[in-house]
This record gives C-alpha cells, sequence and structure tokens, in this order.
C-alpha cells in the first residue's frame, strides 16, 4: 500500500486542498502539484505569488476569448440582476431563446432542435440517448441500442461517454466490465493533410454490413481526436461515415465539445468534410470558460421520430437546464466570435502556430509534430513528468499541460503574435 508523501507548503501550494480537494484524475496519496491562481485576465493568469503565466491551454480549450473579458462580464452582471436560473420546466426565456436562434445559424442548416444540458459529458449522454430512442422508434427493433466508434475517441467522463473512449487510453481499465461493450474501429490512419486511401473506412463498412441491426448510431469527434491522441483525420472519413451510414440506417452523432466555434480552423470542424451530422454536441467554448453548459442539436426527423417513438418524449431534463446566466454569457461569447474575421484570425494564428512548431521537430526527443486550425501537438517519443514539466513551464512564465507522450497548446484567440511566440519558444526549450 503507498503512503502519503511529503509535501511542502508555499504561497503557490495549499496544504489543505492537497490533502482534502480531488483534482481531476488525480491520487490522493501522492498528487501533481497545484498552484494557486489568484486571478486572469486576457491571455493571462495570475498566480497567488504575483507571477504572471501566458496561458497556452485556454481552460481545457473552454476561454476562447480570454479570461475576464469586459463584454461578457457585463453581459452576465446584466443577466444576473434579471435572474441567474429559473427551471427549464414549464419556463423559457430570452436568453435560452435567443442563444437558440444564434447556436442554429451557425450550425449545420439541418439542426433544428436544442437540447440545453450541463456540461460535455453530460451532452454525449443525451446525444445517446437521443440516438437510442430515435433508432428503436424508426426501425421498431429493441436491438438496435448499441454504438460504433474509433479508437484515439474522448467523449466524456460519464457512463456511457467513458464506455465510447478510447478501451485502451480511457477510462476502460478501471471500469472493465462495468461498461457497456461497443463496436471499436481502427483509428482513421490517413491523416488531414495526407492523400485520402478508401482502405480507411473498410472496417466501418465491415462492421456496420454485420451489425447494424444492433447499433443505433456511430459517434466521432469529427476531423480532430483530442484528448483520446490529438490526431487530426482525413475529411474524406467523414464523406465515406455518412454515406455509410445513410446506407445502412445508422444515425451519426458528431462530438464538437471540444471542435467547436473555431478551434479546429473552421467555426465547426464538419465544415471541413461538408458532411452534417444527425445529432451534434457542442460545450467547452460555448460559454468561453465561464460557466458549464452544453448544447445538443439534432434534425427535425430525428426529434420528430423520439416524439412518435413510444415515449413519445425525449427522456432527459436536467435541473440546470437552459440556465439563463449561461445561456446570456454564451450569447456574448457568440456575438463577439460573429463581429471578428474568425476565418482569417484563426488562419493568423495556425501561421504563428505551425513555424512556431519547426524547430521541435529537430529534437531528438520528438516523434512528431503537427498542428491544425488553433491547435499544436508535439508528440515525444516517451511519456512526460507532468509535474516536472510544469515546474519549468512555470518558471518560464507559460501554461501548458501535457498529457501522456503530448505536450500541446491551443490558447485563446486574443492572444496577441508576440506573447504566441513567446509561449511556443519557451515550451519548446522545455521539452528539448
Ligand atoms: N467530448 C470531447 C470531445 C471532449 O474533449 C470533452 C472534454 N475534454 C468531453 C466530451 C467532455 O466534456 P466535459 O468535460 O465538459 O464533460
Amino acid at each position: 500500500m503507498s503512503v502519503k508523501k511529503d509535501f511542502d507548503s508555499t504561497s503557490l501550494h495549499d496544504s489543505w486542498d492537497r490533502e482534502h480537494l480531488w483534482h481531476p484524475y488525480t491520487s490522493t496519496l501522492d498528487p501533481l502539484p497545484t498552484y494557486k491562481v489568484e486571478s486572469a485576465r486576457g491571455v493571462r493568469i495570475k498566480l497567488a505569488d504575483g507571477t504572471e503565466l501566458i496561458d497556452g491551454m485556454s481552460s481545457w480549450w473552454a476561454a476562447i476569448h480570454g479570461y475576464n473579458h469586459p463584454v461578457i462580464n457585463s453581459a452576465a452582471k446584466e443577466q444576473i440582476e434579471k435572474m441567474s436560473h429559473v427551471m427549464f420546466g414549464g419556463f423559457t426565456h430570452e436568453p435560452a431563446v435567443e442563444l437558440g436562434k444564434l447556436l442554429l445559424s451557425m450550425a449545420p442548416p439541418s439542426m433544428h432542435n436544442i437540447f440545453y444540458a450541463d456540461s460535455g459529458s453530460v451532452a454525449v449522454e443525451v446525444a445517446m440517448k437521443m440516438a437510442i430512442q430515435a433508432a428503436i422508434a424508426r426501425s421498431g427493433s429493441h436491438k438496435k441500442t448499441n454504438f460504433v466508434t474509433i479508437r484515439s475517441g474522448y467523449h466524456g467522463d460519464t457512463w456511457n461517454a467513458m464506455s465510447v473512449c478510447d478501451p485502451v487510453t480511457g477510462m476502460h481499465g478501471a471500469f472493465g466490465s462495468a461498461l457497456p461493450i461497443r463496436f471499436f474501429l481502427p483509428s482513421p490512419s490517413i491523416g488531414f493533410y495526407d492523400e485520402w486511401d478508401p482502405k480507411d473506412v473498410e472496417p466501418l463498412e465491415q462492421t456496420l454490413a454485420g451489425h447494424a441491426d444492433e447499433i443505433a448510431a456511430l459517434i466521432l469527434e469529427p476531423i480532430v481526436q483530442g484528448a483520446g491522441g490529438m490526431r487530426f483525420y482525413h475529411p474524406q472519413y467523414l464523406v465515406e461515415a455518412r454515406r455509410l451510414c445513410d446506407k445502412y440506417g445508422v444515425y451519426l452523432i458528431f462530438d464538437e465539445i471540444a471542435t467547436g466555434f473555431w478551434r479546429s480552423g473552421k467555426k465547426f470542424a464538419w465544415e471541413h468534410a461538408g458532411v452534417e451530422p444527425d445529432i451534434m454536441c457542442i460545450g467547452k467554448g460555448l460559454t468561453a470558460g465561464y460557466l458549464t453548459m452544453s448544447a445538443v442539436m439534432t434534425t427535425e426527423e430525428v426529434a420528430d421520430t423520439i416524439s412518435n417513438g413510444e415515449a413519445g418524449v425525449l427522456m432527459h431534463g436536467p435541473t440546470f437546464m437552459g440556465n439563463p446566466l449561461a445561456c446570456a454569457i454564451a450569447i456574448a461569447s457568440l456575438k463577439l466570435l460573429e463581429s471578428q474575421d474568425m476565418q482569417s484570425r484563426v488562419a493568423h494564428i495556425h501561421d504563428i502556430i505551425a513555424s512556431g512548431l519547426e524547430r521541435a521537430k529537430s529534437s531528438p526527443k520528438v516523434k512528431d509534430v503537427r498542428s491544425l486550425g488553433t491547435i499544436g501537438v508535439i508528440e515525444m517519443k516517451e511519456a512526460v513528468d507532468v509535474g516536472e514539466f510544469q515546474k519549468r513551464c512555470v518558471a518560464a512564465g507559460i501554461w501548458v499541460r501535457p498529457f501522456g507522450r503530448l505536450v500541446y497548446i491551443m490558447p485563446p484567440y486574443i492572444i496577441s503574435d508576440d506573447e504566441l511566440q513567446e509561449l511556443i519558444a519557451k515550451m519548446i526549450d522545455i521539452i528539448y
């Protein structure tokens, strides 16, 4: 049995926190250091001892406009003065309606109905429930309740979301047979910038040909596989996936929780392929890192099929559904995006990331370097010591949180050219 490791408490590391608070994916016996944040503004995070860090993570894809944005702050304050929350059962309100209209104006054209949920993982649960209810109602068969997905995926930490995460790098090891068994295909091998090879979708066709009667939907992170491996795959994979889902009567779910709102270089990643899903999840950047909220959008066909089914309703209704404060914040964030030429902005950020990362290629410790949109990835040959790496980042005045062999950045879009160059240069100095 392990024992708790000794720990030196300083103004930057809180010993009470270390003793009592669980942080993400953390041992209570030997937690990685956590740094105490005092405030954050723009692209800079200020620690308790006054150290300022240039943020390379957007707080896990969420803080797209940086921190403490005056426009979003004032939208939040204005909404708090009216109401922070009111139940969505039996009530509606202007923030929910306005946000819905904005989302549909940005979403794939076939999206028609919106379900507001609490977090990315819950959005995935809702999307999977939608797919099952619609698949049963459409086919008349209660067998159509399983899912197919690709390896190296990540869809969240709740039960069904975990079940479609990569079975090796995801949570299957810890939860084993408690998780429902899904159909896993090899992750796409043709990269975003490579030449397409139709062989890449053969496993999908074989699985659908043999098991479509058991499968409600194919769930994918379009183009960018995030926390499961930071991989960028070929848009044609989505074109073929759409064709095969239609051929075999299986719904297609896109999890755009990480890729949404310009992170992949387009407003949403489906646009790289021009392929629309039946159900689409969004979260993270939706509320610009202010509050937890997600949304599941679907077609009129899916929504009406569910409503014509046995239950007659979609069986989900969280307490904080359609939270007005979160909606008001999301509206302000989306309007900020709509007020800028985001296509040029993210292309510009991409150019700096791509050229800045070039130097990393010559390190003997580096296996691969890649970038897409505003995401930059350095894949190392060996796993990174996160604690040691972050100590060096903090000493250098940057914030980057690697996992496994992956060191990556997806900075807030407001980052200046100088700050982005500094972030990348310091990150490469540390990995070298
Ligand atoms: N899907 C994807 C693609 C994600 O990247 C994440 C979060 N990393 C989730 C779902 C889960 O979102 P949340 O952490 O908000 O539950």
